[in-house]
């Protein structure tokens, strides 16, 4: 054997040896994949057009971007779970945001039931995560607070609504400042103030504004954080929300009293403060003889209200729950308000009312109530903006980003392949 031929191969060992051991901290970086899902309730899909908000802007240009159809009703406690599940609203069980169950016999209670696990179906992805040893933690989500199959998320808060945000995210940093071992690598955290400000405030107006800066700072102070622990090359940061706004007028009210006496129904929405008087949609659950009744007189009663008897509910709203799908919808057009009183009272003036002056929970092909979705990090492809698609994708998503098995679900991750960096 030649001299040079036996330095080749002393050479070719020497390689093999050193690009393999260098390799291995790489990919072992590379196996443990951190998801953050920052979920903005109300946040549209439109808003980087209509306002500034750098960080979001930043992430948009640097990740994938697309406009996100919500399940129906187009309300909060809906979508979020849908976001969770990968599931139908049908299928989970939150067919609004007080889902009312005939075996149960009735309506969700916001103060004692976010913890039963009779209210909620499926398996969110915290509880994915963490039965295949992945931690997870939740600084507040809808459904984040139930044990199930008695597994929770390894951090979880009971949701308090006037938390201060910067604390939130100092929180979600220390967190990730956690030794490896007791670090989570599914991060949720939640903010409410851009809904609450354009229900009472509107579209376009200054408050709304204002809340999509706050929140966009916020987001921005939890990327500085990450980049000081160093995370950055390995976090994928996807930000969602549960559905859009439109404003609402006076001029565009559907008075429902002389119609009907509602006082047979019930109607678990009127727990909504907001939707009380002016409801985007009504779900309506009674005996069969005041269903017809309803019908008859409701069904051409007005030109932007439609009335849909269940069974025929259209197909791509998939919230015919078998113990929760209402027995009546009445569903408003996007920008018009049911006005039905419990007490035949008139009308009143929006303005003197004081809310609200815009809401959601009107038809999810509605682009007024499509949401934001931006998703960054080296799971995702870059710089792509991409067709609008269904809030029932993104279990699937985070779970092919955390590299997990998904469970079963509603969504079809070779419908949103095409958003990856990585193989699913
Ligand atoms: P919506 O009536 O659909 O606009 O609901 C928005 C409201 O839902 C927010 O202002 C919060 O008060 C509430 N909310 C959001 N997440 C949670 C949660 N995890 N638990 C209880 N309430 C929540
Ligand atoms: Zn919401
Ligand atoms: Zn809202």
């Amino acid at each position: 054997m030649s001299n040079i031929f036996l330095k080749y191969l002393l050479a070719l060992v020497l390689l093999t040896f050193f690009s393999t051991s260098f390799a291995e901290p790489k990919e072992e970086a590379d196996e443990k994949p951190i998801v953050i899902m920052i979920g903005i309730d109300g946040l549209r899909a439109d808003t980087l057009e209509r306002m500034p908000a750098p960080y979001l802007r930043s992430l948009a240009d640097s990740g994938v971007r697309a406009s996100m159809i919500p399940a129906m009703p187009t309300k909060t406690f809906v979508n979020f779970y849908s976001l969770a599940t990968g599931l139908h609203p049908k299928n989970h069980g939150f067919v609004s945001n007080y889902p009312y169950d005939r075996k149960i016999g009735r309506k969700f209670n916001r103060q004692t039931d976010v913890s039963d696990p009779k209210w909620w179906g499926g398996e969110p992805i915290w509880i994915t995560a963490e039965k295949q040893g992945v931690k997870a933690a939740t600084y507040f989500w809808v459904g984040s607070e139930v044990e199930i199959d008695g597994v929770r998320p390894s951090f979880w808060k009971p949701y308090q609504q006037d938390k201060d945000y910067a604390e939130r995210v100092e929180e979600v940093l220390g967190w990730l400042a956690l030794p490896e071992k007791e670090r989570p690598r599914l991060i949720t955290l939640y903010f409410s103030a851009v809904d609450s400000a354009a229900h009472d405030f509107g579209v376009g107006s200054a408050q709304e504004r204002d809340a999509v800066a706050k929140v966009d700072q916020h987001i921005g102070d939890l990327l500085h954080g990450l980049n000081k622990l160093g995370l950055e090359p390995q976090t994928n940061i996807v930000v969602v929300a549960d559905h859009g706004m439109v404003n609402l007028s006076d001029q565009r009210v559907i008075n429902i009293d002389p119609w009907l006496d509602l006082s047979t129904f019930i109607i678990p929405d009127w727990s909504d403060e907001r939707s009380s008087v002016h409801a985007p949609f009504l779900n309506l659950y009674a005996a069969p003889v005041s269903v017809d009744t309803a019908y008859t007189k409701l069904h051409k009663a007005h030109p932007n209200m439609r009335v849909l008897r269940r069974g025929n509910f259209p197909a791509n709203y998939h919230f015919d729950h078998p113990q929760r799908g209402p027995d009546l919808m009445l569903l408003a057009d996007p920008g018009w308000s049911i006005y039905a009183s419990r007490d035949k009272r008139k009308p009143e003036p929006m303005a003197k009312l004081g809310r609200p002056v815009a809401t959601h929970g009107y038809d999810n092909q509605d682009p007024l109530m499509h949401a934001i979705f931006i998703a960054s990090g080296p799971a995702f492809n870059k710089k792509l903006t991409t067709a609008p698609f269904d809030n029932i994708e993104i279990y699937g998503l985070l779970a092919c980003a955390l590299k997990i098995k998904p469970s079963n679900t509603d969504g079809d991750i070779k419908n949103v392949q095409y958003l990856m960096a990585q193989d699913c």
